[in-house]
């Protein structure tokens, strides 16, 4: 097993990280079969568009995040690994693609997420509807798609809320006073809305927010975010710590301590989340299932 590093801070060299940051790389598993039918079926993860550092441990368990609709985004946010650029077709065979890799890989969940696609007139939200539509083809699969805010478009959730994923993810990211400088093209209250109206129209779905830290927010700015959450009547939450994907991207300005992601892992399961993960590597999709499991008792 070898350890990985990360670019982090605003020096141009690499620099080590907090002992609790150090990464162990897996070997073995499922990871070869996960790769080969990825290859095969042309389909994208993000966990390896976004240099997630959870890949090998989560590919071994034979566990992936899919990203459909291209590998360019339209937006390009500070702390975002995926690329920006022009975007391709839609592929209309990628919900068969996908629905064969959860045959082949034998999957009871998947988590399907997208580029930002403002290019699209339906923000692509037809596409994850086909996507999730195709899927509930498989019986006892569960399935989460964590969704843009396709700019706040209520007909446009309308079509991903009606098609009926188990779970509705839509992550705010970061505190409102740093959308501006990284989160171009998106707003912290749109966002909230999008939330709140997944909620009010399908109670029977769970909904589900994250946030990185090490971006500069403070705490007090972090304990206001869950609390819009709450209000929104979000059932689960992630934090995680922001690791800067390359040089290009915006620096970690702290690396949080354990024992803080703890601190607000409790303060968020005392304002009411049916689910909290929060710790250095707590990522949106890491352990969604178990996420999912633990909010439905
Ligand atoms: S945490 Fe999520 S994005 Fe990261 S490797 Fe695991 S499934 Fe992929």
């Amino acid at each position: 097993m070898r350890e990985r590093g990360f670019f982090t801070g605003k020096e141009l060299r690499r620099v080590p990280l907090p002992p609790w940051l150090r990464k162990r790389i897996q070997i073995g598993g499922a990871q070869g079969k996960v790769l080969g039918v990825l290859e095969e079926l042309r389909l994208r993860t993000v966990c390896q568009e976004a240099i997630c550092p959870n890949i090998t441990e989560c590919f071994s368990r034979s566990t992936a995040t899919f990203i459909i609709l291209g590998d360019a985004c339209t937006r390009g946010c500070g702390f975002c690994a995926v690329k920006r650029g022009r975007p391709q077709p839609v592929e209309e065979d990628e919900p068969e693609r996908l629905s064969e890799a959860v045959r082949s890989l034998g999957l009871k969940y998947v988590v399907v997420t997208s580029v930002t696609r403002d290019d699209l007139p339906d923000g692509g939200s037809g596409h994850f509807r086909r996507v999730i539509l195709t899927l509930k083809r498989h019986k006892h699969l569960k399935i989460e798609v964590l969704v843009p805010d396709f700019q706040g478009v209520c007909q446009n959730l309308e079509a991903v809320l009606e098609a009926g994923p188990e779970v509705f993810a839509h992550n705010v990211e970061t505190v409102p006073r740093l959308y501006a400088e990284v989160r171009s093209g998106a707003f912290y209250k749109r966002s909230l809305r999008v939330l709140e109206f997944a909620k009010k129209q399908s109670k029977n779905i769970y909904t589900k927010s994250g946030l990185m830290l090490g971006l500069g927010e403070r705490k007090e700015e972090v304990l206001a975010v869950l609390r819009d959450l709450r209000r929104t009547g979000c059932d689960m939450v992630t934090l995680g710590q922001y690791l800067r994907p390359s040089m290009h991207h915006r620096a970690v300005e702290r690396f949080i301590e354990p024992g803080e992601f703890e601190e607000y892992g409790e303060i968020a399961r005392s304002l009411g989340f049916l689910e909290v993960q929060a710790g250095p590597f707590v990522r949106s999709s890491y352990y969604a299932e178990a996420l999912l499991k633990g909010a439905e008792r």
